[in-house]
């Protein structure tokens, strides 16, 4: 589905893990995901059954990076899977979020993954911008 950036990432987007959802394939496509915090049953098998996201319900803080575990052993395996796969480390983007703040991440985030040729939101999991031929480095 083709997508823009928005001008500003809500930071509702961002999940505990420090996975940010505006940029996933899962919510950009036609009756994606609406985002790991969303309250929706129309959300991917991976984030119903989150185990970190279990974990977060239980703590009184919202982010991982927050954590006196940190890094626990379910964000290691994540973040190295992510890291992998995608060359993205979702525990880097948890851990800003103590020395920055939310709203820094997320506009650190959104001019990373803003196309470059169109504003088009590149997708993470591919590095392929949803709306042109763009493809990220
Ligand atoms: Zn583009």
């Amino acid at each position: 589905m083709k997508m823009k950036m928005p001008e500003k990432i809500d930071s509702i987007m961002f999940a505990p893990c420090g996975m940010n959802c505006q940029i996933c394939e899962s919510h950009n496509k036609e009756d994606g995901c609406p985002g790991c915090l969303i309250d929706s049953t129309n959300k991917t098998k991976a984030s119903l059954n989150c185990k970190i996201r279990a974990c977060l319900d239980k703590k009184e803080f919202k982010y991982c990076g927050r954590s006196k575990q940190n890094p626990c052993k379910l964000i290691k395996k994540q973040d190295k899977n992510y890291k992998k796969r995608y060359n993205f480390s979702t525990y880097d983007n948890a851990k800003k979020i103590k020395n920055t703040g939310i709203g820094r991440i997320m506009s650190e985030n959104r001019d990373e993954w803003a196309c470059p040729e169109c504003d088009g939101i590149i997708i993470l999991q591919n590095g392929e911008c949803s709306d042109c031929d763009y493809k990220k480095e």
